[in-house]
């Protein structure tokens, strides 16, 4: 079926009270803003892809009681656009139009599925400046790592584009003569995905890429703090000729939305990236439907220094982990454990680059600190800081916000800091690097697996047996060994303990969105 028939089959199923309010050639004025705000949007305007409404069978949607929410710049304050707060009834709609899609996209071939999802890709490449400028925008992050994004984005769609063609199942030898027993591999149905606002588009394209590899359908529900990256990035997609009702984008009052994706017998997945705390809520929820469940919860990650780590390679590494995204990554270094023999020339060469860290609006070229995401995760940085100097630690450099004001919080570390401080027992989520002394090796690790989360670790020692014992030692999904930025598309991504459930990226990523099984072909000889 063409495109354009799919699109009108879906639009047709949705009925009229949906078609009043879906329009597809809504002008989004731009509002007044500062002038370098103002170029930037008026350029993604321009590139068609300043998209405010949900996405529902293939149609731009507005709430059906035409509620809005305000984009906010968070290094400006500046509103940038108003976005449809949807609800439960969308959300219900965008499942019905996703199951209806569910039975011809999943017939499609492996390869036709593989062809749509390339395009994307390359769409997405083709409009790497103006969707880098969408998250720069309404995330913060300094538009290097947002261009850095784009392609990490984009990598999953074209890795998924080509891994949906090695999707394969199994033949297994009987156990009775006359019988054959085969594996096969189907997707799960329809997918719920529910994102964070710290990687706009990268947290959407490592779900939505292998979902529709598989053959799955999908309702996206991007945060609402930065929801005009995700209406970009589906815009391309139907430009690249992923079919109507195939990807739906829903967003709004985020527990409704959650309920009536948890509550429908249709959404066989939910996939999740967020706070430990909605992920164990979605994870409860999906018990009712007997629902398969990933989840990328919160991290508390470890980087330990060793005595005979490289200096430079430590630092460098560490100040990676650490201070990419303003600190505001489930994999950010957390507590940087430092052995006592290296403790003051780590502290001091690390204090050193951090203070060379340029904090500002992201649309600057010099910029490596944006801003954080709004001022509760400032109070948060403040309330963790205040916490730990009223028990012994001391800050090193920052521990302030920054004099541009607004969200911006100065690149900090803090010395001394031990396992009692919430410093050391949640994450922080902000640009505060605790150091904290340790003796042995045994002890490093006992401190980095004290928690209950277990997404990332990092090491640095030039010990190649250290490095393996220690590596094997922490209770943690993902290790860096000499490295401070280990994520990639090729790679299983992924917690344990109450960091999460199941992998993204990699030849395993498929797995989640796809069941096995079995038949048996009996009377064949
Ligand atoms: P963060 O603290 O990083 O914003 P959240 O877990 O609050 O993490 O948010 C991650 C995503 O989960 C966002 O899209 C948010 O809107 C959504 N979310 C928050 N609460 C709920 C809920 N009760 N049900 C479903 N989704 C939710």
């Amino acid at each position: 079926m063409s495109t354009a028939m799919m699109t009108m089959r879906r639009a047709a199923a949705l009925g009229a009270r949906h078609m009043l309010a879906a329009s597809s050639s809504r002008v989004v004025p731009i509002r007044h803003m500062s002038a370098d705000v103002g170029a930037a949007m008026e350029k993604i305007r321009a590139a068609g892809l300043l998209k405010t409404q949900g996405l529902i069978a293939g149609q731009w949607v507005d709430a059906y009681d035409g509620k809005t929410i305000e984009v906010e710049n968070p290094a400006t304050g500046e509103v940038l656009a108003s976005v449809s707060c949807m609800g439960s009834r969308e959300t219900s709609d965008a499942i019905a139009s996703a199951h209806s899609t569910f039975y011809s996209w999943s017939k499609l071939t492996a390869n036709e599925r593989s062809k749509a999802l390339r395009k994307w890709y390359d769409l997405i490449i083709a409009h790497k400046e103006e969707l880098a400028l969408l998250m720069t925008l309404e995330q913060g992050k300094p538009m290097k790592e947002a261009l850095g994004e784009v392609n990490y984005g984009a990598s999953f769609l074209e890795y998924f584009a080509e891994e949906a063609k090695r999707i394969y199942g199994d033949i297994i030898p009987p156990t009775l003569s006359d019988r054959r027993l085969l594996v096969l591999k189907q997707p799960v149905g329809v997918v719920g995905a529910i994102t964070p606002w710290n990687f706009p588009l990268a947290m959407i394209t490592r779900k939505v890429g292998p979902a529709l590899a598989c053959g799955c359908t999908v309702v996206v529900k991007p945060s609402e703090f930065t929801p005009l990256t995700a209406l970009a990035a589906a815009d391309l997609a139907l430009q690249a000729g992923i079919p109507a009702g195939a990807l739906n984008v829903v967003m709004g009052n985020a527990p409704e939305i959650g309920d009536a994706l948890l509550q429908s017998t249709q959404v066989r997945k939910i996939t999740f990236t967020g706070s430990t705390a909605v992920g164990k809520k979605l994870m409860a929820g999906s018990a009712d439907t007997v629902k398969k469940v990933s989840l990328e919860l919160g991290g508390n990650a470890p980087c330990i220094v060793f005595d005979d780590a490289d200096i430079d390679v430590a630092v460098k590494g560490s100040l990676a982990a650490k201070f990419r995204n303003s600190g505001q990554t489930c994999v950010c270094a957390n507590r940087i454990l430092v052995q006592e023999g290296i403790y003051e020339k780590f502290a001091s060469a690390f204090i050193k680059a951090v203070q060379s860290l340029q904090v500002g609006n992201g649309l600057e070229e010099t910029t490596s600190q944006g801003p954080l995401i709004n001022e509760a995760a400032v109070q948060k940085v403040e309330k963790f800081i205040n916490d730990a100097t009223s028990k012994g630690a001391n800050v090193m450099v920052g521990g302030k916000r920054h004099s541009l004001g607004m969200t911006f919080y100065e690149p900090t570390v803090v010395g001394n800091v031990s396992n009692d401080m919430l410093l050391f027992r949640e994450e922080v989520f902000g640009p505060v690097a605790p150091l904290i002394p340790f003796k042995t090796e045994e002890e490093a690790i006992h401190l980095a697996n004290d928690t209950n989360a277990g997404l990332a670790a990092y090491i640095f020692t030039k010990s190649i047996p250290r490095s393996w014992r220690v590596s094997e030692s922490l209770e943690y999904g993902l290790v860096g060994v000499n490295e401070g930025i280990i994520s990639t598309e090729v790679a299983p991504f992924g917690g344990v303990k109450q960091s999460g459930l199941g992998r993204e990226g990699s030849k395993y990523g498929v797995d989640e969105y796809l069941e096995l099984k079995y038949i048996c072909m009996g009377n064949m000889s």
